[in-house]
């Protein structure tokens, strides 16, 4: 079976877990600490703040920016459910916006509409590593006040007009989960440049302490600290980020290549302003190919191919959301949801695997 995802541990990121073991500090210190600065160094953001999850990462900078219950947050209802989750975490309540169809980020000409005296920010989602339109979402939120944060936990090392992510919005939240494009198991960051905000959030990470204030609890905390050892791994993968994020994009050009001229099939779209990292390497089947998208999600899986739809249903048809808002019924989020089909991406695979797969999907499209 070719998987949709894999990652890759080498030898290095062994040596520099079995460094920390043998150092004897495992939990959050020194090797935390560097990864912190190789995020500052890489993001151009003033400051970072590892987390051990990208959940975390957006619930402590929901906290950070003050945003409590009865504060409204705008977001995309077709992303992962820890983008809206985090907002419940601190009590308020989600607001959902359409997104386009193409790029899969929010819709900004539809955030006007949707902000009331209540809204407090705006979520951005880079989904499947392409970054939203952040010259127009920005000058909505400066002209109403509101905050930006970018869930980037699929965008690192993306850029939008020459800036990279993690130095755009007023928060950007990364995830280090096993299946991102660099990992350490279980791990999150933030990147942001306001000071004060920096601080509010090292405090909620760890108990309400800011570091070297030991039982001197300022405020509700938790504990979301990250281990060294995980730290070890995510510094290794850091490393070949770069490296990482080509190699996703050669296999994106190779699945375009072959995939383009397939009726039916609609390759991603890729805007000329910034960078798309292909976390996820996103087809649409519509009407014209010759089966459903779930036909052929099977017929592959029959071929030892593993697919995967990102995502099934907005997240504004989940009733514990009570979510307000898209009340369009024609909206792009129901519709590319049901079109849209993941194939696999990630740096080991191969050129032989990336001409099966496509030779597999035209012998379907023209069975
Ligand atoms: C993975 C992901 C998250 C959550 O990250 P975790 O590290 O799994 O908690 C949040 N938002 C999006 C868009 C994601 O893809």
């Amino acid at each position: 079976m070719i998987p949709i995802t894999k990652f890759t541990i080498r030898n290095n990121e062994r040596r520099a877990v079995m460094s920390v073991l043998q150092s004897g500090h495992i939990v959050e210190g020194p090797v935390v600490k560097a990864l912190e600065q190789d995020f500052v160094k890489y993001t151009g953001a003033k400051y970072a703040i590892a987390v051990n999850s990208g959940t975390a990462a957006l619930h402590a900078s929901l906290y950070g920016l003050g945003i409590k219950q009865g504060d409204e947050v705008i977001t995309t209802p077709f992303t992962f459910i820890a983008t809206v989750n985090s907002i419940l975490m601190v009590g308020a309540t989600p607001i959902f916006v359409d997104i386009n169809s193409d790029t899969y980020t929010l819709d900004y000409s539809k955030i006007e509409k949707a902000i009331t005296n209540k809204t407090k920010a705006i979520i951005t989602v880079d989904l499947y590593g392409q970054p939203a339109d952040y010259e127009e979402i920005k000058a909505i939120a400066k002209k109403y006040k509101l905050f930006v944060i970018d869930d980037a936990a699929q965008a690192i090392s993306a850029s939008y007009k020459n800036k990279k992510i993690g130095n755009i919005a007023d928060i950007t939240c990364f995830s280090l989960y096993a299946t991102k494009n660099i990992m350490c198991g279980e791990g999150g960051m933030i990147t942001l440049n306001n000071f004060q905000i920096s601080e509010k959030i090292k405090r909620f990470k760890n108990h309400g302490q800011l570091p070297g204030e030991k039982y001197n609890y300022a405020e509700l905390g938790y504990n979301y600290r990250l281990t060294d050892i995980a730290g070890a791994i995510a510094r290794e993968q850091f490393k070949k980020v770069d490296f990482v994020t080509k190699k996703r994009q050669k296999i994106a050009s190779m699945y375009d290549s072959y995939l383009t001229h397939i009726k039916g099939i609609t390759v991603p779209t890729k805007k000329k302003d910034r960078t798309h990292v292909f976390h996820q390497y996103t087809i649409q089947i519509t009407k014209e190919f010759s089966y459903s998208r779930d036909e052929l999600r099977n017929l592959l899986k029959t071929k030892g191919i593993q697919t995967e739809v990102y995502y099934p249903k907005p997240l504004s048809e989940y009733a514990y959301l009570h979510a307000k808002g898209l009340k369009d019924s024609k909206n792009n989020s129901t519709l590319v949801s049901k079109q849209v089909l993941s194939l696999p991406i990630y740096p080991d695979l191969s050129a032989t695997d990336i001409r099966y797969i496509c030779h597999t999907i035209k012998y379907i499209a023209n069975s």
